[in-house]
C-alpha cells in the first residue's frame, strides 16, 4: 500500500498556522512512508470561498516548502461525481428520497428539542414509497444510518473511539438543489484520491462517524484516521488573532524563516526527547503520527 495523505483547507481566509501544522504533519507522514501528500481545496461553500484565499493558501504552502506532490484538487469541480455516488446509493437502496420542506424540518428539530431529544431527522421517508402527491416535488437524498450497534474508529492519535448508532441519523448527502453536502463530498474525494491516512484537526472527530456511513455504504475501505489536537494560545484558549500573528504569511513578513516556522510548528505537540531543532528532512525520517500528543498544544 502506498501512503497517500491530504491537506484539505476551506479557502475562506488566509492559511493560519494551525492549518500549516496540519499540512506539515500530512507531508511528513507521507514522506516518512515514501508516499504522496496531496492538497484538496474544499471550495464547495461558494458564498465563503474566494480565489484570493486559494492563491494565498498555495503561496503559504509553497513558502513553507509544503508544495503538494500532485496538482491541487478543487472540490467544487467534482460535484457531478458527488452526485453520481449519491445516486448510486439511492439505486442500491442505501439512501432514499426525503420530501420534507425546510419548514417541516425546522418544526421537527424544534419538537425534538422540546422533548429533550437530539435534533435528529425522524426517518419519515426511510421506508416509505413516494406516491402521486410527491411527483415533481423537490427532494433531498438521505443516507440510511446504521441501526443498532456502534461504529468504532481506532484513531492513530486519539485511540479507540466508539459512537453508538443511536447518535447518528439519516443525514442528507445531496440537497434538493442537487448540491452535495460537505460530509458526503469529503468521503467521495478521499476515496477517489486514494487517500489512505486522514490527518486533520480533532474538531473533525465527530464528523468521522458520519463519514464512515458513506464509506461503509459504498463498500469502500475506510482510511486510517489521525485527529490531532488544535493549537491553543499560551493562556490555554483556542488560538486566535489576539494571541498575535496567526497567519503563515504574517510570519514570513516578520522575517521568520520557513525552516524556523516548520520547526516551531512541528514542536507543537510532537517532539523527540529534548531535541529543539529538527529540519524537515530529519523529521521525515523519524516522524510518527502516533507520537503526537493528545492534549491541545500551547503556542508560547
Ligand atoms: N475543509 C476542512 C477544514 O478546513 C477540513 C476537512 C478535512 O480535513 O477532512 O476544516
Amino acid at each position: 500500500m502506498t501512503v497517500r495523505t491530504r491537506f484539505a483547507p476551506s479557502p475562506t481566509g488566509f492559511l493560519h498556522i494551525g492549518g500549516a501544522r496540519t499540512a506539515y504533519l500530512n507531508a511528513l507522514y507521507a514522506r516518512r512512508h515514501g508516499g504522496q501528500y496531496l492538497l484538496r481545496i474544499e471550495d464547495t461553500d461558494k458564498s465563503r470561498s474566494t480565489p484570493e484565499a486559494v492563491a494565498q493558501i498555495i503561496e503559504s504552502l509553497d513558502w513553507l516548502g509544503l508544495t503538494p506532490d500532485e496538482p491541487p484538487v478543487m472540490q467544487s469541480a467534482r460535484e457531478a461525481r458527488h452526485r453520481e455516488v449519491a445516486e448510486a446509493l439511492l439505486a442500491s437502496g442505501q439512501a432514499y428520497r426525503a420530501y420534507e420542506t425546510a419548514d417541516e424540518l425546522k418544526a421537527m428539530r424544534e419538537a425534538a428539542t422540546l422533548a429533550h431529544r437530539p435534533p435528529h431527522y425522524s426517518g419519515h421517508w426511510r421506508d416509505r414509497e413516494s406516491g402521486p402527491a410527491e411527483a415533481g416535488r423537490p427532494y433531498a437524498i438521505r443516507i440510511k444510518a446504521p441501526r443498532g450497534g456502534s461504529t468504532i474508529v481506532d484513531d492513530l492519535v486519539q485511540g479507540r473511539v466508539e459512537v453508538s448508532h443511536a447518535e447518528l441519523d439519516d443525514m442528507i448527502i445531496l440537497r434538493s438543489d442537487g448540491t452535495p453536502t460537505y460530509l458526503h463530498a469529503v468521503v467521495v474525494d478521499d476515496h477517489d484520491m486514494g487517500i489512505t491516512h486522514v490527518i486533520r484537526g480533532d474538531d473533525h472527530l465527530t464528523n468521522t462517524f458520519r463519514q464512515c456511513m458513506v464509506f461503509d455504504a459504498m463498500g469502500w475501505a475506510r482510511p486510517a484516521f489521525a485527529h490531532v489536537p488544535l493549537i491553543h494560545g499560551a493562556d490555554g484558549a483556542k488560538l486566535s488573532k489576539r494571541h498575535g500573528a496567526v497567519g503563515v504569511l504574517e510570519w514570513r513578513d516578520q522575517g521568520i524563516l520557513p525552516e524556523a516556522a516548520l520547526n516551531a510548528l512541528l514542536r507543537l505537540g510532537w517532539g523527540q526527547g529534548d531535541t529543539e531543532i529538527i529540519g524537515a528532512e530529519e523529521a521525515a525520517r523519524v516522524f510518527d503520527i502516533a507520537d503526537v500528543g493528545r492534549a491541545a498544544a500551547r503556542m508560547d
